[in-house]
């Protein structure tokens, strides 16, 4: 029986490098045989000097350990599989002294666990140094892949975003501390991530991007890792890294599920070849709305920072054209085809876009010829408006725990899930004010509002959060 035999890494010195070995036996045993006659520098590796499996050898048949089969006798089918599983405990001792490197004696001790890989060595390490990364948002995706990327050195890390760090960021932004609520997350990157390695260079940009700042900000820089939460920055990032011929590290998360990909890289697709429009505004709620399991993005992040180091390094094959899923609650791994679109309005043969555009209008977020029929309220009009109209209605439409958290006095709770049923308690040209978190759950309520006919209904533009910021702040933002 023709039989594939998968080498791991640490054997492959014994096969000339070969991963798989195909070889013709009848059970495990004879197929480990015939390996080591194959390779006879393997044997030692394998077997003991009684020609039995050593103890920290194991093999798997069609992915079963042989130990719950028939051990070395398990018969083999044609075309199975037989993979060699060592345990692996870490590296040793740095062998030769290199010579004559851009990096100090202090960096050699620090990156010898990268040194000892022959696939990066000296070399590799010191592209990483020469290299530089920009990371957009230092979020969720933004702090993992921000303290790995300076762990292993790489030269030159811009961070740019805008926001402050909240107590709600803790639950998954590692990079932060208690005493950085409140503080600006650019800076607060920078100083945690020169106390990590001092060897780097951080650029913090308090800011967000923007068409205005996009171009001059990613120019600078020789990959852009995308760990954005919203899609008109995405669409603006990418948009940015073509225009510029950057690789586009992208990575997304949400509830349990994730996604990773390398955009814009060797005749790879780009965001919008992928999908050429954005959702609806409301259709697909933000993590800060639908949630996000609070580990779900390192593991995700920790792809996109791989594959800075992969093509940093120009080792391995890249996430490119190949759109990793990643699915926590049942933990699985999937990867699916992605390929350029020809028509592509960016990338394709034939461009139409050309520059930077108006990313909030794109997505549906400003004015534009779909104008909803609902009205949009600041929390101060909302305000003015239940004072002036008695009869307007302020409606919670959150799940009950964020009620426990905060509540609006006066308004009324039903939760989304349950509108539906509880529309017909209300006239049609009764004022109904909706709101939310952040307004976008409510947005789609008052949609539907309309939708049947509703004729005076506003939405709180920005959700409790602003009412919090602009109304009450004694009331716990979350
Ligand atoms: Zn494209």
């Amino acid at each position: 029986m023709n039989v594939i035999i998968k080498i791991p890494s640490p054997l492959r010195r014994f096969t000339q490098e070969a991963s798989q070995v195909e070889i013709e036996a009848k059970h495990v045993g004879e197929a480990l045989e015939q390996l080591c006659l194959s390779y006879p520098e393997i044997k030692r590796q394998l077997l003991d000097e009684h020609g039995e499996l050593r103890n920290f050898v194991n093999v798997f048949y069609n992915k079963v350990d042989i130990r719950t089969l028939q051990g070395k006798a398990t018969l083999l089918q044609p075309d199975s599989e037989l993979r060699i599983v060592p345990a692996i405990a870490g590296g040793s001792g740095l062998e030769n002294s290199p010579f004559d490197t851009i990096l100090s004696s202090d960096e050699l001790s620090r990156y010898n666990r990268h040194l000892l890989l022959p696939e990066i060595g000296v070399k590799g390490q010191e592209q990483l140094k020469q290299a530089s990364v920009l990371v957009v948002g230092a979020g969720g995706l933004g702090c993992p892949v921000v303290l790995y990327l300076a762990a292993a050195g790489i030269g030159r890390i811009g961070i740019i975003d805008g926001d402050i760090v909240d107590e709600s960021n803790l639950q998954r932004q590692i990079l932060y501390t208690i005493g950085d609520v409140g503080s600006s997350k650019a800076d607060c990157a920078e100083s945690h991530l020169y106390q990590l390695n001092p060897y780097i260079k951080i650029d913090s940009y308090r800011e967000t991007l923007s068409s205005e700042n996009a171009l001059a900000i990613i120019e600078q820089y020789d990959f852009v890792i995308d760990g954005t939460d919203n899609f008109p920055t995405r669409y603006l990032v990418n948009d940015a890294c073509v225009l510029l011929h950057k690789p586009n590290i992208y990575g997304s998360i949400f509830r349990f599920d994730g996604q990773a990909t390398v955009f814009n890289y060797k005749d790879g697709p780009c965001y919008r070849c992928l999908y050429p429009e954005p959702p609806p505004p409301g259709l697909v709620p933000s993590c800060a709305e639908g949630g996000v399991l609070g580990v779900l993005p390192a593991i995700i992040a920790s792809v996109q920072a791989t594959e800075a180091i992969k093509m940093i390094t120009k080792i391995g094959k890249p996430l490119n054209q190949r759109l990793l899923l990643y699915d926590a609650l049942n933990m699985e791994f999937d990867s699916l085809a992605i390929e350029k679109n020809p028509n592509c309005p960016l990338c394709g043969e034939q461009p139409t876009i050309t520059t930077l555009g108006d990313y909030q209008q794109f997505c549906g977020l400003s004015g534009s010829e779909n104008e909803p029929l609902y009205q949009q309220m600041t929390p101060e009009q909302v305000l003015a408006q239940m004072v002036a109209e008695p009869a307007t209605v302020l409606i919670d439409v959150r799940d009950p725990y964020e009620r426990a958290i905060c509540t609006i006095p006066g308004s009324l709770h039903i939760p989304m899930q349950d509108i539906e049923l509880k529309m017909a308690q209300f006239s049609v040209e009764q004022p109904l004010v909706f709101h939310c978190k952040m307004g976008g759950r409510s947005a789609k309520v008052c949609q539907q509002f309309i939708d049947k006919g509703y004729t005076n209904i506003i939405n709180l533009n920005g959700g409790i959060l602003a009412w919090v910021d602009l109304i009450d702040p004694t009331m716990t933002r979350y």
